[in-house]
């Protein structure tokens, strides 16, 4: 256990991607019902600094901070140790919310030691929220939700977080440190989110998920400005599932991750821009490099 590998028991992290991502699972959609309307965008007036801008820093993998007009500081699946974060990815000194999309070691991170250290909520399904409770996060920190719901995710501010459907499986694996015994439990679905800002602006980020055609509705239902969209393959969707993906969402800009992590993660930068379509804006930052909108 510790901050250098292996936050559960002996797998390393490497072992977890091995152990992990491997298998799609389909979760519930919403109904035909939702479609047409539009009840839940943030306006300006609720809140926020006018004019103050959202700043997203990504930080390799599928880690984003997104520092938002009101002040407030937002991670999304914060493994700050992996491979190709910015030295200084693991000084986290300020954290109001993690959301985390499911269980795997390459998303789950360091979630357990940020939220201890910053006192952030976390949001995530019931059975993750369950197993972060009993590695000590507070429970009174642990916003538990499930697929459809929207909930006001830091009190006191205008953000409000919308979890969506992700096609792919979540599990954490555990072994033993005596008997090397590898066992697992499943934490619920693997689920995406929509991150809804004080100045209006809706981000969905992804998580690992493989195309749906879900993403159409979702996409005229929630009106997301930007998407963070895994293009690795292998795991989740390729390049050119993910450019579809952008597509069907309706998004202005898209940002790829998860991707060139490990080898096995092939799918280009090139390959998703060359699939893109010329409406939409690609957004390609470094790790360490923030985009602002
Ligand atoms: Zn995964
Ligand atoms: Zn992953």
């Amino acid at each position: 256990m510790g901050r250098n590998g292996c936050t559960h028991g002996g797998v390393s992290r490497r072992d977890f991607l091995h152990l992990t991502c491997g298998c799609a699972l389909a979760v519930a959609t919403f109904g035909e019902a939702f479609a047409n309307s539009d009840p839940i965008r943030v306006t300006q007036a609720m809140g926020g600094s006018m004019g103050a801008k959202v700043r997203a820093t990504f930080l390799g993998h599928s880690i984003f901070r997104i520092d938002t007009p009101g002040g407030k500081t937002i991670y999304i699946d914060p493994w700050v140790g992996n491979p190709k974060a910015p030295a200084n990815a693991k000084q986290v000194d300020k954290a109001d919310l993690i959301l985390v999309t499911h269980g795997h070691a390459d998303h789950l991170g360091e979630t357990v030691e940020i939220a201890k250290k910053t006192n952030a909520r976390v949001l995530t399904m019931p059975e993750l929220s369950t197993y972060l409770g009993n590695q000590g996060v507070p429970a009174a920190n642990l916003i538990r939700m499930n697929l459809g719901g929207t909930a006001t995710a830091i009190p006191g501010t205008p953000i409000r977080v919308t979890m969506v459907r992700a096609d792919h499986s979540s599990t954490v694996f555990y072994t033993d440190p005596q008997t090397k015994v590898v066992s697992m439990t499943t934490v619920g679905g693997a689920v995406g989110y929509i991150l809804h800002l004080e100045n209006g602006l809706r981000i969905y980020h992804a998580g690992d998920t493989a195309l749906y055609g879900d993403m159409e509705l979702f996409g005229k239902r929630y009106k997301p400005d930007v998407a963070m969209l895994p293009i690795g393959d292998h795991f989740t969707m390729g390049p050119e599932d993910a450019a579809e993906a952008a597509r069907m969402w309706g998004v202005k800009t898209a940002i790829p991750m998860h991707y060139a992590t490990f080898p096995v993660l092939t799918g280009t930068v090139e390959a998703f821009k060359q699939a893109l379509s010329p409406q939409i804006t690609l957004k390609a930052p470094a790790p360490g490099d923030t985009v602002e909108f």
